[in-house]
This record gives structure tokens, sequence and C-alpha cells, in this order.
């Protein structure tokens, strides 16, 4: 591969994507080397950072750096986990930034948005036409590109689904520069491979996002948040299941320990509604009616005091119900100076007991912390691995050759217990750098074969975030 930074190149890119869009200035181009993993072992800065405004700029982009053989990492919001967005192979980061363009369609309920529009623009646009997009990855600068090519979660999965289950049209820039329009405005299509789901997930390895046809819900009438204190996680979270045998699909159901809630409480200076017990379940339901919602908050609160629950804390009011969610939503930030990394590890519901059990024997094995919560709805749990124990409410720093020893294998045996119980290592944040190592343990030969094969026919010259996902 040759190296971007000759100057006959960069005149080149600064043709398609006009002056002051091509950043080679080493101080700019840091910003551009890494995303929200800890580490900085595995940041690495661009050769250049190109900002384009088109799809036909991407193209353009593309199409040069395929004939050159130059790298090129798309890049979203940073805001991944797995350093997704990383330039591994130098080469060109390409920030899909500038491109922030929204329409939204009332009559099909469809929403088009260009690839930069981040979360948070994108919920406020629709928002104000009266609409409700579910999917909520817990960092709102996150791009509805890089959402979608990891395929996004969060807490509402459980009742609303993944953002696969929403994108209805992509429009997607090949290697070779040439521009895809896959989908639509459509809810069905049994039109030959569905080409567009093989992008949704691809980490930027196989063509680059531009835009996407969103589609939109409408919005819930009424949500209530309620608090379960248990005495222990095995009783918080065997509840679970009684919650869906009684056909209530929560919008949001977490388990999380009282540790983490005290720590965050501390560092936001709010208050949680109860202290008991050990673990606490988090349920958020939606409905559309209050004869509804009280229906369903009674028969939550019913199953989950028949099995042991110490007692249930309603927040029913907006300043009740914003103060329990900005503790859980900002648990990430309350760890964050001492974590090293969040682990994603899916598994059946079910075995979420088994599995956090066997986290905690890790933990001690390997005398680290690992403080784990996450989607009890839908098995994804986040188990926090940190360079800092927590002892009587303050964090106590491990040294770092202490911590660092215990990463890899603390990290192989969670994994290894998530595929004995039938999980797999990512549930929504994706492969990236960090967890390449560990992909042949949760897919087979043949399945990465596969994988290998799709990647050389999108991608010939293997300039598309090269070194993600498999070597
Ligand atoms: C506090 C916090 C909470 C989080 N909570 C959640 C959560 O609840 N659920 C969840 O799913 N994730 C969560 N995440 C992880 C992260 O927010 C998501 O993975 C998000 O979808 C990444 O989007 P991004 O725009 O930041 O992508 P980036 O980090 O910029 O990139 C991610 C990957 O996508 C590629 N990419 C980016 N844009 C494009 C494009 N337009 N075309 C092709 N490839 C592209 C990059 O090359 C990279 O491989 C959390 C992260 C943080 C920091």
């Amino acid at each position: 591969m040759m190296t971007a930074r000759r100057p006959e190149f960069i005149d080149a890119l600064t043709g398609i994507v006009g002056a002051g869009q091509v950043l080679s200035d080493p101080d700019c181009l840091e910003a551009y080397g890494h995303d929200e993993f800890s580490l900085k072992d595995i940041r690495r800065s661009p050769d250049l950072a190109v900002r384009p405004r088109t799809a036909a700029e991407v193209a353009a982009v593309l199409k040069l750096a395929n004939e050159h053989g130059v790298p090129v990492t798309p890049r979203g919001g940073a805001t991944g986990l797995c350093g997704g967005c990383v330039p591994a192979a130098g080469g060109i980061v390409l920030s899909l930034e500038r491109m922030k363009g929204i329409v939204i369609d009332p009559a099909n309920q469809m929403a088009e948005a260009e690839a930069g529009v981040t979360l948070i623009e994108f919920e406020k646009a629709v928002d104000e036409a009266g609409f409700n997009f579910p999917p909520h990855p817990g960092e709102e600068s996150a791009m509805i590109g890089g959402m979608i090519v990891t395929n996004a979660g969060g807490s509402r999965a459980v009742k609303y689904g993944v953002i696969r289950n929403y994108v209805r049209g992509l429009e997607v820039v090949t290697a070779a520069g040439d521009i895809l329009n896959l989908g639509g405005k459509l809810i069905k299509s049994s039109t030959g491979y569905s080409l567009m789901h093989l992008f949704i997930g691809s980490e930027g390895t196989l063509g680059v996002v531009t835009k996407a046809v969103i589609q939109l819900r409408a919005k819930p009438a009424l949500t209530r948040s309620l608090v379960i204190p248990f005495e222990t996680l095995d009783a918080a979270v065997e509840t679970v299941p009684e919650i869906f045998r009684r056909d209530i699909v929560p919008l949001a159901l977490e388990f999380v320990p009282l540790d983490v809630i005290r720590l965050t409480e501390a560092h936001l200076q709010r208050t949680w509604p109860s202290h008991d017990g050990e673990t606490h379940l988090f349920v958020i339901l939606d409905a559309a009616s209050e004869d509804e919602m009280d229906r369903l908050s009674e028969s939550v609160a019913e199953a989950a005091l028949e099995r042991g629950a110490l007692d249930v804390f309603i927040a029913d009011t907006a300043a009740k119900q914003d103060n329990v969610l900005a503790i859980r939503s900002r648990m990430y930030e309350a760890l964050k100076a001492e974590t090293i990394e969040i682990l994603d590890v899916c598994v059946p519901r079910a075995e979420i007991p088994g599995h956090v059990k066997r986290v905690s024997e890790i933990a001690a094995k390997y005398g680290v912390w690992l403080p784990t919560f996450g989607h009890a709805g839908d098995g994804n749990v986040h188990t926090h691995l940190m360079k800092a124990r927590y002892e009587n409410g303050r964090f106590v720093p491990v040294p770092e050759a202490e911590w660092r020893a215990a990463l890899e294998p603390v990290r192989a045996e969670i994994y290894a217990d998530g595929m004995a119980r039938g999980g797999v290592i990512s549930g929504e944040h994706g492969i990236g750098l960090v967890k390449k190592p560990y992909l042949a343990m949760s897919l087979s030969p043949a399945q990465v074969e596969l994988m290998r094969g799709i990647k050389r026919v999108f991608d010939p010259r293997g300039i598309l975030n090269p070194g993600k996902i498999f070597d």
C-alpha cells in the first residue's frame, strides 16, 4: 500500500472534498486516531483525515484510494468501545461528520438520515415530527452510519429490537467507488440476496454507509419506571422470566448491583430510591393509557414480590423518572476513569445468573473488581474490566503490571463462559480491533472463512478498515 501523504495524492483529495477538508497536521490527526476504548496501546493517528460532504465525494475518495491501495477507515461519532474506527493500517480516516441531512416522511413513517447525523440530532428531529425511534445506544454522539454498521442495540432492544429492525434502506459506497441504493421505503422485499443486511453490522469493512432510510414508530403515550431491590442477584434475575410469562414486555429491563448504584449516586450527587439488598431490577414500562399502565405495573410488582423482592418503588412523575434514568444511564461515566474495557457478552437471558456468578469467581481468582450489570431482558451483560478496586466507598488503584497481567485471561475466561452458555462475545458493540483475537471462540472456521470470502468480493484490494473483525 502506498503512503497517503504524497503531495499529489493530497492535492487530488483536496480537489474532491475542497480546501480545509483534508487534514494532515499531526496535532489535528491525533483526534482521529481513537474511539472510546480506553487503552492508548491501540491508538494510531491516520496519515490524513478527509471530511466529505456528499455521497459523490465519498465515492470519488474511495475510487482514488482504491486505485492507489490506500487504506480507508470510516469514522462516525467515535463512541465505539472496541477500536473499530482506529486506522490500524494508517492511510485515510474518512469522517462522515459533515453529512448531516435529515428528512422526515410522515406519510411513510420513515426518516432519511445521512451518516453523520448524531443520535441526539436524530431523536430531536424525530420527536419534533411527532414520532419515536427506539434504539438507543447509551452515548448520544454516536452517528447514524456508525450505529448501523455496529448494529447498535441499547436497553430498549428487549421490546423494540436493535437498529437492524429499523433500517429499511441504505445508500452505501463500495470500495471501488460505486454508489449502491439498497432497499428503500419498503416494508417487504424478496428480491435477491439482501445486500443491505450484510452492511448492517459490517463495521466499515464492506462499504461506507452514506444515508439510511429508517422506520419510525408512534410515540409511546406513557412511560413509568420501577426500581425493585432484591437480596440477591439470583432472586432479581429469576424474576425476569416470570415477567415475560405474564405477557409483559418492558421497554427496558436492567439489573444493577448496589455498589455501582452507590458510586454513581456519589458521582452525580443524586439519590436512588432504595439502598436495600444486593441487586436491583430497573424496569421501564410503556403503555397507551393510565389503566393499562397500572395493570402492567401491578403485574410486574406482583411477579417481583412473589420472587422475594424487598420492595417496589415506582417513579411515576417526570422528575422521579429523570432521576433514576440519569443514574442508570450515567453509570459508565461514574466508572469511566477506572475502566479498561466494557464487555458486552450476550447469553440466553436465563443464563444471566450463572454467567454473572462465573464472572464473580473469575474476579476472585484474579483478584480484580469486575462490576457487572446490563440488559436482563435481552441477555446482554456488561462486565467492566477495571484498573481499580472499590473498597469502603472509594476507588483503590491496582498497579498497572497487575491489571495488565490479568486482562487477557479474564477476558478469555469470561468469553469462554458466555460461549459455553450458548452466547456470543458481542451483543452490541462489535468486534473491531480489541475483540478480534477472540472471534474464533465465537464463530466456527467455516463461518469466518465465508465472511472472508464476502470481504474479498466487496473489497478485493482490502482497503476498507483493514485489520478489523478478522485479519
Ligand atoms: C457510554 C457509552 C455507552 C454505550 N452504550 C451502548 C449501548 O447501549 N448499545 C450499543 O449498541 N452500543 C453502545 N455503545 C457503543 C457505541 O456507542 C456504538 O457502538 C455506536 O453504534 C457507535 O457509533 P459511532 O458513530 O460512534 O461509530 P464509530 O465509533 O465512529 O465507529 C464504529 C465502527 O463503525 C464504522 N463506521 C462508522 N461510520 C461508518 C459509516 N458511515 N460507514 C461505514 N462504517 C462506518 C467504523 O469504521 C467502526 O468500525 C456505547 C458507548 C459508550 C461510550
